[in-house]
């Protein structure tokens, strides 16, 4: 098959989900429970950081997880900010994280005066390779104490942030095992997870604590937002206390006795998120639809190999996406262009942070797989209302 019959075939096969008009990667819609929702907001005048909707919002978000803490911030990045510093990760120390994420996950930890420590991910589910990170940590730590040391850059390792890639739970239970051999806190980071699980439990809650983000291209959205995780009270009351620019609370003065950061969600956008969570079980049963249907679609293209549930995991199937074996950049980029240009709005994955200029001299162990998957993945449009069309049959 040449590069331009695998083009087409792919165009075709997205054709066959999604009809012949232009696609987009994806478009939040609203329907009447947000705008009632902000409406209600609106009249109440509790639009800013306190009021009904944010008390609301983190309920529903509690029985949705079981977290027995959720605290509503401005953005998943300032939200995996405020979870490194609480969990000990301090300047010139180092924090393991995946070199294939949003370039956020590794932001937050340079926010924190941290250095990020870029690790491979796994082919299967796209997060960290737990296999790999028990091996390569034996060989360059050593222990001072209750300290982890990297022998070869002097600093402290204090942390491992774990990103639960496209929706698809990381292996926990692995990675849980090797932060306890080397006595490291997990940060989850499953800013694009809301409504996956593991055996039932939602992720973000193995480890000490985890994220959500609400942007306008997840699951559920208000606009911009995240959130912190935790069944830790004395973690979620310091990030609590930190998000609110450490105010003590008084009817009238101002005393604040600590750095505090003005990270807590806006009611207004906390009431756009209780109408969008009122769509999460239609969203979650759409987006699953419309994997399989892509799945289908692309089933005679054996080059083409998706991303799937693993047993013992339930996944939110947030954002379709597929591998294109044997593939090159050039040959990656020649097929995203001609979808593109034929009305299928597709993208790459995330580029790894090792090509970033702020990221390239941060130690990283091997990154072959994903540096491979940066050049042969691509999204589909994921909007779970596109499983309704009826596309016309090509
Ligand atoms: C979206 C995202 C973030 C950041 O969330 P924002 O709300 O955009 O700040 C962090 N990590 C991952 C993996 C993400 O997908």
């Amino acid at each position: 098959m040449t590069l331009q019959e695998l083009a087409q075939n792919i165009l075709n096969a997205c054709r066959r989900v999604l009809g012949t008009e232009q696609i987009y990667l994806n478009l939040p819609r609203f329907e009447h429970e947000e705008f009632e929702c902000v409406q209600e907001c609106m009249k109440t005048g509790w639009v800013s950081s306190a009021g009904p909707f944010v008390t609301q919002f983190e309920e529903k978000l509690k029985e949705i997880t079981k977290a027995k803490h959720v605290i509503s911030l401005v953005n998943g990045t300032a939200a995996l900010h405020l979870a490194l510093k609480n969990v000990g990760v301090e300047p010139n120390h180092e924090v393991i994280v995946p070199n294939l994420t949003f370039v956020g996950t590794g932001h937050a930890v340079m926010m924190c005066g941290a250095i990020p420590h870029l690790c491979d991910i796994h082919p299967d589910h796209l997060g960290l390779n737990a296999n790999q990170l028990k091996n390569y940590l034996a060989q360059i730590v050593s222990k001072n104490g209750d300290r982890l040391l990297n022998k070869k850059t002097g600093r402290i390792i204090s942390a491992i942030v774990v990103v639960h890639m496209l929706g698809f739970p990381a292996e926990m239970s692995e990675l849980l095992a090797v932060a306890d051999e080397f006595n490291l806190p997990v940060v989850e980071d499953a800013a694009q997870g809301l409504g996956s699980f593991i055996n039932k439990k939602h992720v973000g809650l193995f480890g000490r604590c985890g994220i959500l983000s609400f942007n306008g291209n997840k699951i559920i959205t208000t606009a911009g937002g995240g959130a912190l995780m935790t069944d830790d009270d004395e973690l979620a009351k310091r990030v609590r206390h930190q998000s609110t620019t450490a105010k003590v609370p008084h009817s009238f003065w101002y005393d604040h006795d600590e750095l505090g950061f003005n990270y807590r969600m806006p009611a207004l956008n906390a009431a756009l998120g209780v109408g969008q969570l009122k769509h999460l079980p239609t969203y979650l049963s759409k987006k699953r639809q419309l994997s399989l249907k892509y799945v289908e679609a692309f089933s005679h293209l054996s080059q083409c190999e998706f991303f799937l549930e693993r047993s013992g995991t339930s996944a939110n199937h947030w954002l379709p996406s597929f591998k294109i074996n044997g593939i090159n950049r050039s040959q990656l980029e020649f097929i995203l262009d001609f979808l593109n240009k034929n009305g299928i709005q597709t993208r790459a994955l995330w580029s790894p942070l090792n090509r970033f200029p702020h990221f390239k001299d941060c130690p990283q162990s091997d990154l072959n797989v994903s540096l491979n998957f940066a050049d042969q993945v691509i999204s589909l449009p994921c909007s779970p209302y596109l499983v309704d069309r009826m596309p016309e049959v090509l």
